[in-house]
C-alpha cells in the first residue's frame, strides 16, 4: 500500500544537492496548479505542433514559441505554459478581482 514514501533521486553528487535544489526552486509556480514548472521545450500533444506554446498572459507580453523560442516554463500537469518574461514578474490577480467576485 505504501509505495515511493520516500524518492530520492541521487543524480549529482552529495555536495551537489543543495545547489540542484535552489537551481529547482527557480522555477514560477503554475497559475492554475500552483505546481512547479518546469524549463522545458516540450511540444508534443495537446500541442499543435506548428504554433506551440503560447504564454498564459500571451495577451499582454505576446510571447509564444514563434518569439522566444522552443524553451519555457511549463507545467506538465494542466499543461500550462509561462514565457521567461512573465515568470520574473506575474501579474498579481490581487487588485483586479477574480471573475464572479463580489459573493462575499
Ligand atoms: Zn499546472
Ligand atoms: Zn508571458
Amino acid at each position: 500500500m505504501h509505495a515511493g514514501q520516500a524518492q530520492t533521486i541521487d543524480k549529482d553528487d552529495d555536495v551537489a544537492t543543495s545547489i540542484a535544489t535552489a537551481t529547482a526552486c527557480s522555477g514560477p509556480n503554475c497559475p492554475k496548479c500552483e505546481q512547479g514548472m518546469l524549463w522545458s521545450d516540450f511540444s508534443g500533444p495537446p500541442y499543435d505542433p506548428t504554433y506551440g506554446w503560447g504564454c498564459v498572459h500571451v495577451e499582454t507580453c505576446k510571447n509564444w514559441k514563434g518569439n522566444c523560442g522552443a524553451y519555457r516554463w511549463h507545467c506538465s500537469q494542466c499543461p500550462e505554459d509561462l514565457c521567461r518574461k512573465c515568470s520574473v514578474s506575474v501579474p498579481a490577480p490581487a487588485g483586479a478581482g477574480l471573475s464572479g467576485a463580489g459573493a462575499a
